[in-house]
């Protein structure tokens, strides 16, 4: 998570311990992809860029997407 100051306040608990996730390394964003059950297969090359959000409180992670818009490559 990142450093104090950016913690904001937990939608479900409501304790101000919340904050920005990091992407793993080397990744810098996270991206919500689609996944088919049929074929087992992930498509990494369209999805909606996300921010994600924990709560050191309660646990719970959640996602924001700035713009709504897909990317697709
Ligand atoms: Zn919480």
């Amino acid at each position: 998570m990142s450093d104090n100051s950016d913690l904001v306040e937990c939608p479900f608990c409501h304790e101000k311990k919340a904050g920005k996730l990091n992407a793993p390394e080397p990744a810098e964003e996270f991206l919500l992809v689609g996944f088919s059950k049929k074929t087992n297969k992930l498509f990494p090359d369209r999805g909606f860029p996300v921010d994600a959000y924990g709560c050191a409180s309660c646990k719970k992670v959640w996602l924001e997407s700035p713009s709504l818009k897909m990317v697709d490559d």
